[in-house]
């Protein structure tokens, strides 16, 4: 047995093996072969398993984004069958007398430099795809199973960092924790844990060698540790704390159907935050009242180019169809910083966190906006869906994008297309939002707090360095008194404040929340019930009396 130990960032056990994820940029060894016809064969076989995997991947991908998306997969496979690609690897094999992962190697690069300098944009971007398919090849003749994405089985990811647009591609249903060696407390894997309920660790020391893949493991998500291999005395202890968990969870659903008030009759909204219309399934087990947070980017990071309006439209009217009249809070898109899409083609940035994100990139690309914005209006006519725009800074910025979707609705109104009523807000996520959000409660519904933003722009510590984890104070009071003062400002201009970043979830800061007024708090689905417990067993009075003189 062997105990790695990492930071906590959502705490809970998992057993389970051990599924490496790699990146698949290996280094190919160059070795010397005799036998061609035998290595040939090799690759042939290879080639018929990657053809059999991407036929997979592609009626998986149908079903869970469409046909369009999909066919990524099928242009993999002819890619298989190109002549020119396979004469290449065969001449390679015999020739120079080598091993078919170097012959493909070198092949994959080749022909990746080849479409990379070509002028047409079609076939410049081929070369990724040429990239990808060696690479596929090269993991089948290493016999490794792959990456996370060809888990057959609920697995314990172990992975060096995810990035979001690598998160949204895992089969989630076959994930029983992560266990990361880079990453930090409020990277989007983190935040993706916190969303299934799964344990996660970030910062482990753990080796990422193929010796670890298919090993059992235990992942103790509150300590921070992973057992690999662990002895029968460690696994009995954990399966009865798994137990224990379980148990933990099961009386929580008994708080069910409850309304969230205190003693003294105060009420808080309980939402969930979702990325995805697959943890739509969470938001109805765990008996949120609404949606405070659709993080609607993840719709973009998963597809190769814009999603169209029509796609976009059949997602958000699914939202609020399931969501049946409640309140479903869809944020227009937040791409940039660490949400990176290709496609965007965004210029690299020495600071992308202070740089072209979120409603930047809409006011100054409008058709991405108008688009997002008419299939937002248009799926309104199914349910209650209200609209949030991240990163604002300026009361200059909201004039400009309520002109836009008033335009948006004008144009709808004129092509006789249907839309409800649709409440307008911001999200409070910069230290210059909540100096003025005074003067910006005059312009929108309701504001929301980005606790996680705004704590790095207030502390200037950028959220994806895991070195600053230990200056990053969530509970530090200039963030609790810009809350305190938005809440204030809302409230005098008569709209409503939610929390939805991070912090609306720790449960050791419920209390304060309610003393402060705070209207709504959105939460990944899982905190929904530990939350309500405490609403349940405050007395707000009580607290704000013994709070007076600290
Ligand atoms: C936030 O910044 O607190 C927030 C909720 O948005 P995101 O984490 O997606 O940036
Ligand atoms: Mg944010």
């Amino acid at each position: 047995m062997t105990v790695y130990h990492g930071k906590s960032v959502f705490g809970g056990i998992a057993i389970g093996p051990i599924q490496l994820y790699t990146k698949g940029e290996q280094e190919v060894k160059r070795e010397k072969r005799e036998d061609s016809e035998a290595e040939i064969k090799r690759y042939e076989e290879a080639k018929e398993t990657a053809v059999e995997q991407l036929r997979k991947l592609y009626e998986k991908a149908v079903k869970e984004v469409g046909e369009t998306n999909a066919a990524v997969f099928e242009v993999h496979q002819m890619m298989l069958a190109d002549d020119d690609y396979i004469d290449s690897v065969l001449n390679i094999i015999r020739t120079q007398k080598v091993n078919a992962e170097y012959a493909v190697a070198l092949t994959g690069d080749n022909f990746a430099d080849m479409f990379a300098s070509m002028e047409d944009e079609y076939m410049k971007e081929r070369a990724a795809d040429v990239r990808d398919i060696s690479e596929r090849l090269i993991s089948i003749l290493r016999g490794e199973t792959g990456g996370a994405k060809t888990a057959h089985s609920p697995a314990i990811i172990v992975a060096d960092d995810l990035v979001p647009s690598e998160t949204v591609q895992l089969d989630k249903d076959k994930i029983l924790a992560f266990v990361t060696v880079h990453g930090s407390t409020n990277s989007h894997t983190a935040i993706l844990a916190r969303t299934m309920g799964i344990p996660a660790m970030i910062g482990t020391n753990i080796p990422l060698a193929d010796a670890i893949h298919g090993e059992m493991a235990v992942v103790d998500g509150f300590a921070g540790l992973i057992y690999v291999d662990p002895d029968e005395e460690t696994l009995a202890k954990m399966k009865l704390r798994l137990e224990e968990e379980e148990e933990k969870k099961r009386l929580l659903q008994q708080l069910r159907g409850k309304e969230n008030i205190t003693k003294d009759g105060q009420k808080l909204r309980l939402y969930a935050n979702i990325g995805n219309i697959k943890d739509l399934a969470l938001v109805r087990k765990n008996d949120a009242g609404g949606i405070g947070l659709f993080r609607s980017e993840f719709i973009y990071l998963e597809a190769d180019d814009y999603p169209s309006e029509n796609e976009q439209f059949t997602i958000y009217r699914t939202v609020a169809e399931t969501m049946a009249g409640k309140r479903v809070i869809i944020r227009t898109l937040d791409i940039g910083a660490d949400k990176q899409a290709p496609y965007f083609q965004l210029p690299h940035e020495e600071n992308p966190a202070m740089g072209m994100r979120a409603i930047r990139i809409c006011l100054t690309r409008e058709d991405i906006f108008k688009t997002q914005l008419r299939a937002l209006f248009r799926a309104s006519a199914y349910g209650r869906i209200s609209i949030m725009y991240p990163m604002i800074i300026s009361v200059n910025e909201v004039i400009r994008i309520r002109e836009i979707a008033d335009e948006v609705k004008r144009e709808l109104q004129e092509e006789q297309v249907e839309y409800g009523e649709v409440e307008q807000g911001i999200m409070i996520e910069t230290p210059a939002a909540v100096m003025m959000s005074e003067e910006l409660a005059h312009y929108v519904d309701f504001f929301s707090i980005g606790t996680n933003d705004l704590t790095q722009y207030t502390l200037a510590i950028d959220r994806q360095n895991p070195a600053l984890d230990d200056f990053y104070e969530p509970h530090h009071p200039a963030v609790l008194k810009m809350i305190q003062m938005v809440v204030e400002n809302a409230h005098k201009a008569g709209i409503w404040a939610g929390i939805c970043g991070e912090l609306g979830a720790d449960t050791s800061l419920t209390k304060e929340f309610l003393a402060m007024g705070v209207d709504e708090l959105s939460v990944s689905p899982g905190r929904i019930l530990p939350i309500r417990k405490i609403v349940l067993e405050t007395d707000v009075g009580e607290y704000r009396r013994k709070n007076a003189n600290k």
